[in-house]
Order: structure tokens, then C-alpha cells, then sequence
């Protein structure tokens, strides 16, 4: 026989992502029931990168959410042009 009470149930959810260059917001809703997380990776990106041995900052982790804007930014910066795969043709 199991007896249940009522309870508080601790649910996280993503409700905001700042971009950690410029801290634009993209907020993803208020109530935990309508939110959709496919929503923010399509505007803000995660970057992981993991240094390791030979590297000047090994044994750390980098982590941050760069927006497309800042992306492009960043990319427009470098030297030599980044490699573009494209799986959505413009006519
Ligand atoms: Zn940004």
C-alpha cells in the first residue's frame, strides 16, 4: 500500500539566455508548461570548449551563449573565412 501527499514539485526549465557578449536577452516564457526549448537554440548558441594539455588554458572549460549577431561578428573578424555548410538553398 503506498500513500502519496501532495507536494512541491522542483521542475527547472529554460526560461532565459543572455548572450555573453553583447547580453541581449532571449527569454523563452514564464510558464514552465509552454515552454519550448527548440525555440533558443535557433537564436542564441552554446559553445563548450574544453582545453586540455598543451594548451595555455588547459584544464579549463569555456562555456557561453554567443548570439547569431555576435557570430557573425566574431566570424567577419577572422583572417581566413570560416567553412559554411549549407542545408537551406535561397533562390
Ligand atoms: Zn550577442
Amino acid at each position: 500500500m503506498r500513500e502519496y501527499k501532495d507536494g512541491t514539485k522542483i521542475v527547472q526549465y529554460l526560461s532565459l539566455v543572455k548572450c555573453n557578449k553583447c547580453g541581449k536577452e532571449i527569454h523563452n516564457g514564464e510558464d514552465e508548461f509552454f515552454v519550448t526549448e527548440d525555440i533558443i537554440p535557433d537564436i542564441v548558441h552554446e559553445i563548450k570548449i574544453s582545453f586540455g594539455y598543451g594548451s595555455n588554458l588547459d584544464g579549463q572549460t569555456f562555456r557561453m551563449d554567443l548570439c547569431d549577431e555576435c557570430i557573425e561578428k566574431l566570424v567577419d573578424s577572422f583572417i581566413i573565412p570560416v567553412d559554411i555548410d549549407r542545408w537551406i538553398f535561397n533562390d
